[in-house]
């Protein structure tokens, strides 16, 4: 939200800049009748103030941090661990015969593929952590990682758990 604020303020601070260049050409011809101004957009102090604002939504809130500070490092770690625990219990489900229920079989079973399939899923867990950080939602970027750990180890737990069939 804060970040298509700042591209709002953007959008009306390169506006009002236009405006303000195409002014002196309009004034040069004193045929022409005076454009009606809108509101709010010309004088250069308002210019001013939107740039500043504009600044200041650019620039990290109160409270912010660093992305790669240490609970994320030990949150990526901990996706990156239960990433880890789903691919060893699924091979080990496939090992006993069993089906895996969210990726096909032939998937699982090309390992390298699956393997490339786990790292992506924490990559993009990482993404989806680094847009809400820029965009202020810092308990949303903590949120993915603690719940798609979560998910994973959980899921990993499950696969152990399952019967093998005799
Ligand atoms: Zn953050």
């Amino acid at each position: 939200m804060r970040c298509a604020m700042a591209g709002a303020f953007f959008l009306l601070a390169a506006v009002s800049a236009v405006q303000g260049q195409q002014q002196p050409a309009e004034s040069r011809n004193p045929n022409a009748p005076a454009a009606p101004q809108p509101a709010g957009s010309a004088s250069p102090a308002n210019q001013k103030k939107i740039t500043e604002a504009a600044k200041a939504a650019n620039s990290p809130a109160p409270g912010d941090h660093n992305f790669w500070d240490r609970e994320n490092d030990l949150l990526f770690a901990g996706v990156g661990a239960g990433r880890a625990l789903d691919y060893a219990s699924t091979l080990n489900l496939r090992r006993r015969g069993l089906n895996e229920v969210f990726l096909t079989n032939s998937i699982v079973d090309n390992h390298p593929l699956f393997a490339g399939i786990e790292v992506a899923a924490t990559a993009a867990s990482i993404g989806v952590s680094y847009l809400f950080h820029r965009t202020g939602h810092h308990r949303l970027e903590r949120w993915t990682s603690a719940i798609h750990a979560g998910v994973a180890a959980g899921g990993a737990i499950r696969n152990y758990a399952l019967k093998t069939p005799h």
